[in-house]
């Protein structure tokens, strides 16, 4: 009898389908995928393939944006009720309302986690790699940032001339990290280089020894053969790849309860049976977004894509 693993596969070449999987999804999902990346990258990958189904492994908000940046092709996610706890804690409503406090005309950045709704209000998008070039490129000096506050105080580190002011939002997985769980990982392993995601609090950015995307961890672990011990201060999927691009090193979730809270749930909802549901029932997997709304939202993450990195 076939495995889960081989009635997928065979699934996916019969319906030409692809899968692509966020790099937090559980182990034996990224393990099935086509493509491993963040939301954006495989978003843009999703746009080079000939496949005429997507399956997302991620949460909502990523499913939307490959459909916003794909609209000829069928997109699907697994588990359709799972969410990004960061996108949520923004609406359109809420950002509408927050908008009208703030000083007229200034634009709005708001970042990839985020729903389509919000996007479509939004000047322009922002990943957490190229979120300090797009304020950058802004000629306006006042920029509101949505909806990461935590990741809003880095670029304004990084952008001083620019007055950002930042929605209050977060992810609970990042900001739950504090300077002290840090330090007490560090105390082990004082010849361990720290790599933090710039969704963490700014007390723990502060002792990075490197402030970066999830993306930009594998490239900073590449450029230091001498470095054995790295600390990660982002959610502990990560591990799964970074296990195998580097069977070496040793990694430690940053999180002096052993990586349990650096756990995103949505993300850890995929399951096999999920993925083969998208077969069984793909009108309860496919993500549409309202015409209106996905032109506006890739207005928006098409504007970012056309800033150039620093
Ligand atoms: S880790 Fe945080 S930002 Fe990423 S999907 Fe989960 S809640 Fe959203």
């Amino acid at each position: 009898m076939e495995s889960k693993q081989e009635q997928i596969r065979h699934l996916v070449k019969e319906h030409n389908a692809i899968i692509v999987a966020h790099y937090y999804e559980p182990d034996d999902i990224q393990a099935i995928a086509d493509h491993l990346g963040d939301s954006l990258a495989l978003c843009l990958e999703a746009q080079k393939t000939t496949a005429d189904i997507i399956i997302f492994c991620g949460v909502h908000f990523m499913a939307e944006s490959a459909k916003i940046l794909n609209p000829s092709k069928t997109v699907m996610l697994p588990v359709p009720s799972a969410r990004c706890l960061m996108a949520d804690t923004i609406s359109a409503k809420s950002l509408s309302a927050w908008r009208a406090q703030q000083p007229e005309g200034a634009p709005i950045v708001t970042y990839v986690n985020s729903t389509a709704e919000v996007k479509a209000l939004s000047d322009i998008c922002c990943t957490s790699a190229n979120a300090a070039s797009v304020v950058r490129s802004l000629p306006d000096k006042t920029v509101l940032f949505t909806p990461d506050r935590n990741l809003a105080h880095w670029v304004q580190t990084k952008v001083p001339e620019k007055n950002i002011i930042a929605y209050d939002g977060a992810c609970p997985i990042h900001d739950i990290l504090r300077a002290a769980d840090v330090q007490s990982i560090l105390a082990k392993h004082p010849d361990a280089m720290l790599l933090a995601h710039p969704e963490c609090r700014d007390e723990v950015l502060r002792l990075a020894h490197m402030v970066t995307s999830t993306s930009g961890m594998f490239k900073a672990v590449g450029m230091h053969p001498e470095i054995k011990t790295f600390v990660l201060a982002t959610e502990s999927g990560i591990l799964y790849l970074m296990h195998k691009q580097y069977p070496d090193k040793n990694f430690i979730i940053a999180d002096a309860d052993n990586g349990q809270r650096m756990r995103c749930p949505y993300m850890k909802e995929t399951t096999l049976d999920s993925i083969l549901s998208c077969f069984a029932h793909p009108e309860l997997h496919t993500v549409d977004v309202a015409p209106e709304i996905a032109q506006n939202a890739r207005r928006a993450l098409e504007r970012m894509m056309t800033v150039p990195r620093d």
